[in-house]
């Protein structure tokens, strides 16, 4: 009888390019996939309604890929370490295969589970997936983790970069015999209904492979070429949108790198070169903070600087509270927040320029904010999003001491007709241009179109916010 390799799926969603994946089909032809709606995570008060869309929209696009393959996608719910064990055990798997994570949760969850399995008598096989290089394979000259990016992503670029893997094809299935003992253990793949949770608004990013990799073949015949230039400005698409592809793995990252390579060597100018790099630059941040998720867990907790372990953060509620319903009277910061709000995905340029409102305007420490992006975004990840937390705090490993935006400034650098704040507030769309820019719209303006005053003095808290800091720095 052929061996049967279980192949767990968490954040690799699909059937191509799939490192771990395509080992085990290498090993046998008789691979299933399995995917375990996990407690733990779909439980916590973070999780993000428009998320759990995402990823059971992309469960189901894998079903598909798997029935084609002539494998399935087994569902299974509950505590992985009872879940795992189980259904290898059922269905006398010899092995179970898996990609690696970086967060600390998922990393404990591993270790525990492959410690049940294997006393169950299975075998366990991890394979580095989600980023180009392997934490450990990206190290200074003293073997040490970076700290800072430019010098890791110089190394992180000089390294030879892998080709996609093979897709699973010629997939064996179970049989019947071995259906009927899956049975017992595997759920159907639910709703979001099922779950609790509601999402009734299109998603910001459509799920599963095939729209991924259509996303990014029109990605890079679009938008990659001016990227440098288009990139910040709210209002315009020019950025992928690829980033809940790139979280739940519906594509895979070198399929990615290959592309841009690709761009690279056919465009035929050096800025559109440029322009291609800019863009593998971002993807390297997401390595670089995934790296530093990997070698200094701690981040998930708190400030990575000293000065911001003991910041004493004013915490307002009232101003939280006004911050997170897009209400602060400056019509930028509340245009973006809206944005997440209502659509579950926020413009980078917006993220940096809320992120910055809230911890140096609002004296709110970043925590509540980190925690508020996860209830909303599509796309959240723990590295990613503790990274630009904190490089938005000044609390994170950026070299920079101090980093603070003025919203009026933002806006009128990359908004400059008021497109972006006309779309997101649309009781503002009468008022003048440089009024909404600028953020002083009259009195008989707010009042008309029942549009609060700002609630901080940008220029005031600017000031409070450094003399906290120097306090800090002092002792
Ligand atoms: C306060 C704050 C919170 C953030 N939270 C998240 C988050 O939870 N999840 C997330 O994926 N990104 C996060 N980012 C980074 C960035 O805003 C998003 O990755 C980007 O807006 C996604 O849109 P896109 O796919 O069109 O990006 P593109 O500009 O097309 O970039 C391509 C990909 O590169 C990666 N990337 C781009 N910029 C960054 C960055 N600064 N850090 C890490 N990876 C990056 C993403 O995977 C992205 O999809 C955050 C940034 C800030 C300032």
């Amino acid at each position: 009888m052929t061996d049967l390799i279980l192949f767990w799926h968490r954040r690799d969603l699909r059937t191509v390019d799939n490192v771990g994946l395509a080992a085990a089909r290498q090993r046998s032809p008789k691979v299933a996939g399995v995917f375990c709606l996990d407690p733990n995570i779909l439980q916590r008060d973070d999780v993000a309604p428009v998320r759990v869309a995402y990823l059971l929209g992309s469960l189901q696009a894998l079903q598909e890929s798997y029935a084609l393959a002539g494998s399935a996608l087994l569902i299974v719910q509950g505590q992985p370490i009872k879940q795992l064990p189980a259904l290898a055990t059922a269905l006398s798997a010899q092995a179970v295969f898996l990609n690696r994570d970086v967060e600390p949760y998922g990393r404990e969850r591993d270790r525990t589970v492959a410690e049940a399995l294997r006393q169950a008598g299975v075998e366990v096989q991890g394979f580095w997936d989600q980023l180009m290089h392997a934490p450990t394979q990206v190290m200074t000259g003293s073997k040490q983790p970076y700290t800072v990016y430019s010098p890791f992503w110089r190394n992180w670029k000089s390294q030879p970069k892998a080709e996609p893997v093979a897709d699973l094809t010629a997939a064996a299935g179970l049989t019947d015999a071995e259906k009927t003992a899956a049975e017992a253990e595997t759920i159907a793949l639910p709703t979001l209904k099922d779950l609790g949770l509601v999402w009734d608004q299109d998603l910001p990013q459509t799920p599963g492979t095939p729209a991924a990799q259509a996303r990014l073949k029109e990605f890079c015949s679009q938008a990659l070429e001016e990227y440098g230039e288009q990139r910040n400005f709210p209002a315009v698409s020019g950025t992928s949108r690829l980033s809940a592809a790139l979280k739940f793995g519906t594509i895979g990252i070198r399929t990615v790198w290959a592309a841009t390579e690709a761009v690279y060597a056919e465009s035929r100018s050096d800025e559109t070169r440029k322009n291609v790099q800019t863009w593998q630059q971002e993807l390297a941040w997401r390595e670089f903070y995934q790296h530093a998720m990997y070698f200094f867990p701690e981040l998930a907790e708190g400030a990575y600087r000293a000065q911001f372990k003991q910041f004493p953060w004013l915490n307002n509620p009232d101003y939280f509270q006004a911050w997170c319903e897009g209400r602060t009277g400056y019509p930028i910061v509340d245009a973006a927040m809206r944005q997440m709000n209502e659509s579950g995905w926020m413009h980078n340029r917006c993220r940096m320029i809320v992120a910055s409102f809230l911890t140096k305007d609002l004296i709110v420490d970043g925590r509540l904010g980190e925690k508020y992006f996860m209830q909303k975004l599509v796309d959240w990840d723990l590295s990613a999003n503790n990274g630009g937390w904190q490089w938005s705090t000044s609390s994170g490993m950026d070299p920079k001491p101090l980093r603070i935006f003025n919203p009026a400034s933002q806006a009128q650098k990359f908004d400059p007709d008021a497109e972006y704040i006309r779309e997101w507030l649309p009781e503002l769309r009468s008022v003048d241009t440089a009024d909404l820019i600028s953020g002083k719209i009259s009195e008989v303006d707010r009042a008309r179109c029942d549009y609060p005053a700002p609630i901080v003095d940008h220029k005031q808290q600017q000031s409070y916010f450094k003399a906290l800091y120097q306090q800090q720095k002092a002792g």
